[in-house]
């Protein structure tokens, strides 16, 4: 029997986090709780905190900490988390945040926080290569030989790259990503909860690294 997992994940864009968290969650059954997906359950479900939220949304607002912390709370004490454990996923984006999970997770502390570490242009490099069906959403990767204009095999729509994946906008990201994580990652660097791990290689071999590391810290 594989004990939970109680962690942060965090990452820039492109450092395949996204696969890595499914996984993750499957191997230590944990919920993989990512900021929009619980926004959206709780709007869904109409809670206090999601009535409140859907309001700011709705009038183009960002959703503050005080909703977010208190909807982070609240996932935290549902059945599955309690019990086994959680994966959070874009969240904490700030300092402030993290010093208010500490609080709101004081009973159910994290294990670590994960950095998955990846280098700038190899995400760059990444993303840049992404292309995707205008039709059906296929996505590819493009090698600079396919031929000219690029046709989708499963619907014959156009392959094209997304505007948000030119390394214009990328880059972009990546910087506001580097200014609003870096204080993150020297708060819980210096409260040592802080693991890195290489994310670069083959995801077999990058999930073997992190479930190595957690399972030493835990
Ligand atoms: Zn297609």
């Amino acid at each position: 029997m594989i004990p939970g997992a109680r962690l942060v994940i965090l990452g820039r864009q492109g450092a395949g986090k996204g696969t890595q968290c499914v996984r993750l969650s499957r191997h230590y059954v944990v919920p993989h709780i990512s900021t929009g997906d619980m926004l959206r359950a709780a709007v869904r479900e109409r809670t206090e905190l999601g009535l409140m939220a859907k309001e700011i949304m709705d009038a183009g607002g960002l959703v503050g900490d005080d909703i977010m912390i208190g909807l982070v709370d609240e996932r935290l004490r549902r059945p599955d988390a309690g019990s086994r454990g959680y994966i959070l996923d874009g969240f904490p984006r700030t300092v402030a945040q993290a010093e208010a999970l500490d609080v709101v997770a004081a009973e159910r502390p994290l294990h670590t926080v994960i950095d998955l570490v990846v280098p700038r242009e190899t995400v760059l490099a990444r993303i840049s290569a992404r292309r995707v069906c205008r039709d059906c959403g296929t996505n590819y990767t493009a090698t600079g030989g396919e031929r000219q204009p690029w046709i989708c095999e499963v619907c014959g729509g156009d392959v094209l790259q997304r505007d948000d994946d030119t390394p214009d906008a990328v880059n972009r990201r990546l910087d506001l990503y580097e200014e609003q994580t870096s204080p993150l990652i020297e708060f819980y660097g210096r409260t040592g909860r802080l693991t890195a791990i290489d994310g670069v290689g083959h995801p077999d071999d990058v999930f073997h690294r992190l479930t190595t590391a957690i399972d030493d810290v835990r």
